[in-house]
């Protein structure tokens, strides 16, 4: 067709599935299995049901300052250091339109979370993919070069791997030059977040998101943590863009959220507890992972290919996720859910494990 020469195409970002059935145990998007913060429901039906609905004729705060107020007090940091958006993807991608505008190429790992490439894609932007070592590990010496921006998850996804806080260091002094970006999305299931770093590198940004350790992934909240001229850049190319991103239940219930702290913590905490107790049953099974500091593990079992355990599972009822990609093809990504939801896992396994030939 003749416009086709005039216009953007691009590769998208392929989501995991949101099965329609309601009895899978579904376990392939790290969403968390608890319900939100009672008091963020709480909010919520306030706002539903005690007449504050006209507020919603009016536009929300263009900064979300109720919600940037909450995470300021949580962080101890000041409101002038945090921006939010609507999810981590939201923010991200903002990042990469912001900071990432060099010519020398982005550096991200090899096996990463499969957003960076299609965002870099989507706005021309060079990168380089950096291979993992053979155990899964990022190799900070890798970041030591000349770059354009550099990003990662920490703990990484689908990895689980924990990168020390000491390695982000060497890597944010060794690139005063560029933004260093630490996509923390799985932080806070038993990581160290980067987070002190910023004051003492100004070319470091910490994200962190509501989807997984508060369990709000449908209310779309992310938030980026940085010195105030980073901070400051990444909200004037959103006002360039859309004024109001985030609505305002998703403000209201977010504040209400993060001012929960004890139910973040205990919900965080049982599920690093159901990760370590399943890790103990995969082990006996005979997978092979590396440590996981995630709310997911990502396994391989020496006898199987990584389809035959995804579709053995699926037929059980239970949903994973699984890539058809280099390097991790027989690996299997399984997200924590209830104590209840990884027994039924265990047991699946072991009876695809002990029935090889029901595969
Ligand atoms: C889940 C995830 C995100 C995106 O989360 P949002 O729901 O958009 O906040 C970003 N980065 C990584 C590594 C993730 O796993």
């Amino acid at each position: 067709m003749k416009w086709e020469e005039n216009v953007r195409r691009v590769v998208p970002y392929i989501p995991g599935e949101q099965p329609k059935e309601r009895n899978i145990i579904k376990l392939n998007t790290n969403e968390n299995p608890y319900p939100p913060s009672p008091e963020a429901q709480r909010v919520l039906r306030e706002l539903t049901e005690d007449g504050r609905w006209p507020d919603l004729r009016l536009y929300p705060d263009t900064d979300a300052a109720p919600l940037v107020r909450a995470l300021a007090e949580k962080y101890d940091r000041r409101p002038e250091e945090i921006y939010v958006g609507v999810g981590s993807d939201d923010v991200l991608a903002m990042c990469f339109l912001t900071f990432f505008c060099s010519r020398r190429p982005v550096l991200f790992p090899d096996i990463t979370y499969s957003f960076y490439d299609v965002w870099a894609e989507l706005y021309g932007i060079p990168y380089e993919q950096i291979p993992l070592d053979e155990n899964f590990c990022l190799r900070k010496e890798d970041y030591f070069r000349e770059n354009g921006g550099i990003i990662f998850p920490n703990p990484n996804a689908p990895t689980g791997v924990e990168l020390p806080v000491s390695a982000i260091e060497e890597i944010a002094a060794a690139n005063p030059g560029s933004v260093v970006i630490i996509d923390e999305a799985y932080v806070d299931f038993g990581a160290e977040s980067a987070l002190p770093l910023i004051d003492r590198y100004d070319n470091l940004m910490v994200v962190q998101t509501f989807s997984k350790s508060r369990a709000m992934a449908g209310m779309r909240i992310g938030y980026a943590m940085a010195n105030e001229r980073l901070i400051r850049c990444l909200r004037d190319v959103r006002r360039s863009f859309n004024s109001y991103t985030m609505n305002l239940p998703s403000i209201l219930c977010g504040a209400a959220a993060v001012r929960d702290d004890d139910y973040f913590r205990s919900i965080c905490g049982c599920i690093s507890e159901t990760r370590e107790r399943f890790e103990e049953e995969l082990s006996g099974l005979g997978f092979r992972f590396c440590r996981s500091r995630s709310n997911f593990v990502f396994a391989r079992h020496p006898d199987f290919r990584g389809e035959e355990l995804y579709r053995a599972l699926r037929e059980r009822g239970i949903l994973i996720r699984w890539w058809n990609k280099e390097r991790i093809s027989d690996y299997l990504r399984i997200t924590i859910g209830t104590s209840r939801d990884m027994r039924e896992v265990a047991r699946a396994l072991r009876d695809i494990v002990e029935h090889p030939e029901a595969c």
